[in-house]
């Protein structure tokens, strides 16, 4: 079946003695083991509960993978791999332009269990190749890149990865597996914070591991369950409700963000303005190739610094000064002061992360009056 009944239907084979059309919120902790022909294998909700079953089987569906394993928060599902395939003196190389809570984690806490990270620009594949050491165990990857959008060539990296051993770890939570498909490419691990577009309406936390290795889903979901960072049911429920129309969303969040970028490309504030679809994104042919759109994110570049973009994000109405993304609810933030705030000066110099730079998370609102507003919000910058 295609991407869009899948999206609806998968996971809900459930064995429903009700008949219930949508997969209902097991909301316990435990089940009876005086029946085990009648409980399904179920036993502790840390272990397995229906809603997060019928939740893994649908992510696993939409990636075209064999499994999928649900998680308490996007960082959860990062934590809980990292800690099922690496030991101390194994390292990471990662690309340099990565989202702020991963990079954290990578340096301040896998670090103290003798894990070292390496950064790569992700855009050069001789860089990867350079950087590759014997002890490199996992090759890790977003792309777009988040927030300056440089694209990565996944099927170019995965060679290179396993050419020296390596696991390839795509982050593909800006573009879901509607627009982008990574096992496909040749990555071998897929994860997602599905607080963004999987849940899609900034009313949930929650992350993924999706890969279809029996050996590695096998200590995953050891760790799953040793380690305990599971989504309660409630949640699982909400992640799977938001799945239903993410083909739909996600075709509306491309072309409001196509608009928006358009609209500030022409601006006279604005110096540069880097969304894929763009022909003048450096990489737009590679974006074309590797993504069936060109997502719902854009950040660009004020003349003003940041006096300007704190102007802007004090003067807009409709998008909601706020980090995050993904949800129906355009938002703009200023990442060198809120979401790369923890990653330090000079590195985010080097890659280009200044001061001038904004990231918007285009929503489903009027394409018209999200630029009226930004239109507006501009005369004052
Ligand atoms: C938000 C995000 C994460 C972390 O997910 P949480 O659900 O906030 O823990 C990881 N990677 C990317 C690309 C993200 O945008």
């Amino acid at each position: 079946m295609r991407f869009s009944t899948r999206a609806i239907h998968a996971g809900d084979e459930l064995d429903n003695p009700t008949g219930t059309v949508v997969v209902p919120i097991y909301q316990v902790s435990t089940f009876n083991q005086a029946q085990p022909a009648t409980g399904a294998g179920y036993v502790y909700s840390r272990t397995g509960n229906p809603t997060r079953t019928a939740l893994e089987k649908c992510l696993a569906s939409l990636e075209e993978a064999e499994h999928a394993l649900a998680f308490a928060s996007g960082m959860a599902a990062i934590t809980t791999l990292l800690l099922s395939l690496l030991k101390e003196g194994d390292s990471i190389l990662a690309v340099d332009d990565l989202y702020g809570g991963t990079r954290r984690l990578f340096t301040r806490i896998m670090r103290n269990f003798g894990v070292e990270s390496t950064y790569v620009d992700g855009t050069n594949l001789r860089d990867f190749e350079a950087k590759l050491t014997p002890g490199t165990k996992i090759v890790w990857v977003e792309s777009p890149t988040n927030p300056l959008l440089k694209i990565v060539d996944i099927a170019g990296v995965a060679k290179i990865a396993h050419s020296h051993n390596a696991l390839l770890v795509v982050d593909n939570t800006f573009m879901s597996p509607y627009l982008q498909h990574p096992l496909r490419l040749g990555a071998d691990i897929v994860v997602h914070s599905t607080t963004k577009y999987l849940g899609g309406h900034s009313d949930l936390i929650g992350g993924a591991v999706v890969l279809s290795d029996p050996k590695l889903y096998e200590k995953v979901q050891f760790a799953q369950n040793a380690a305990g960072a599971v989504p309660g049911p409630m949640d699982c429920w909400l992640v799977l409700r938001g799945i239903k129309t993410l083909a739909v969303r996600l075709e509306r969040h491309c072309s409001n963000a196509q608009k928006v970028a358009e609209f500030l490309a022409a601006h006279m504030k604005v110096s540069k303005v880097v969304y894929p679809g763009l022909t003048s994104h450096p990489q737009h042919d590679l974006a074309r190739k590797q993504m069936d759109g060109f997502g719902g994110m854009v950040s660009f570049h004020l003349k003003g610094g940041t006096d300007a973009c704190q102007k802007l994000l004090k003067h807009v109405k409709v998008f909601t000064p706020a980090e995050s993304l993904g949800g129906v609810e355009s938002l703009i933030e200023h990442p060198s002061s809120m979401t790369h705030a923890s990653v330090p000066k000079e590195e985010r110099d080097r890659i280009g992360l200044t001061d001038s730079l904004i990231r918007v998370s285009v929503g489903l609102e009027d394409a018209e009056d999200l630029i009226t507003d930004l239109s507006t919000a501009l005369e004052d910058v």
